[in-house]
């Protein structure tokens, strides 16, 4: 996630006006994972970050092309399906430039006793200003937890007992009962072994690798 200095152009309109309603343009999911915030959670990682952060572990996920158009409806259920979720968090990609979907789906997976989790490139004060992407509160109103700031690589942390990948980011408990969960930590990672035998590698704070795409990383 970037520095604040650099200028962000706020208008990626264009490109997510080809999102349908009612879907989300994804990098990429994963089930069971224990390294993307508290307990088991699902993790979607969304398309489309315009921050370019220096050192970003998903510059994949920076254009607002479509990659993969799924339903939130289809996403809920899969997510329901598995009873040792107890969480889904957004990952990137920005969650927040999609947030109207992702309210729509956290709405969705909290009625069933989920809880929600996302990272986001903005501060939480500037999601909360009127420069803000459309529907950010509607999020923030679902959300358990929110990893706030840009990645800056000069203040990275790799620490066992560091919640956050660099020491800007801030964690805003929105829900006190996950107060005494915050155990996740900046260096773990995980690989999960899919059906068809590709491999996910997720951890250091929401980074998302498919081998098969970055086997030198
Ligand atoms: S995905 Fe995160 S780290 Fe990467 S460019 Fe966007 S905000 Fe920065």
């Amino acid at each position: 996630m970037q520095g604040q200095h650099k200028h962000i152009n706020l208008n990626p309109a264009i490109e997510l006006l080809e999102i349908p309603p009612g879907y989300l343009n994804t990098m990429g999911y994963v089930e069971e994972s224990e390294v993307n915030g508290p307990g088991c959670r699902a993790v979607i990682w969304v398309q489309g970050c315009l921050r370019e952060c220096p050192g970003c572990y998903n510059p994949d996920s920076w254009s607002f092309e479509m990659n993969q158009l799924v339903s939130v409806e289809h996403l809920v259920e899969r997510i329901l399906a598995n009873p040792k979720h107890e969480g889904v968090t957004f990952s990137g990609g920005e969650p927040f430039w999609q947030a109207p979907a992702l309210a729509h789906l956290a709405q969705q997976v909290k009625a069933h006793g989920l809880n929600v989790m996302s990272f986001t490139g903005f501060t939480l004060e500037r999601l909360q200003s009127d420069y803000g992407p459309a529907g950010a509160q509607d999020l923030i109103d679902q959300l358990d937890l929110l990893i706030d700031g840009a990645y800056v690589e000069s203040l990275a942390v790799h620490d066992p007992h560091s919640l956050v990948s660099s020491s800007n980011q801030r964690v805003h408990v929105f829900n006190p009962a996950l107060e005494d969960r915050l155990n996740w930590a900046s260096d773990q990672i995980e690989v999960h072994v899919l059906k068809d035998g590709s491999r996910i590698v997720t951890g250091y704070y929401g980074q998302l690798v498919d081998n098969e795409l970055h086997a030198g990383d």
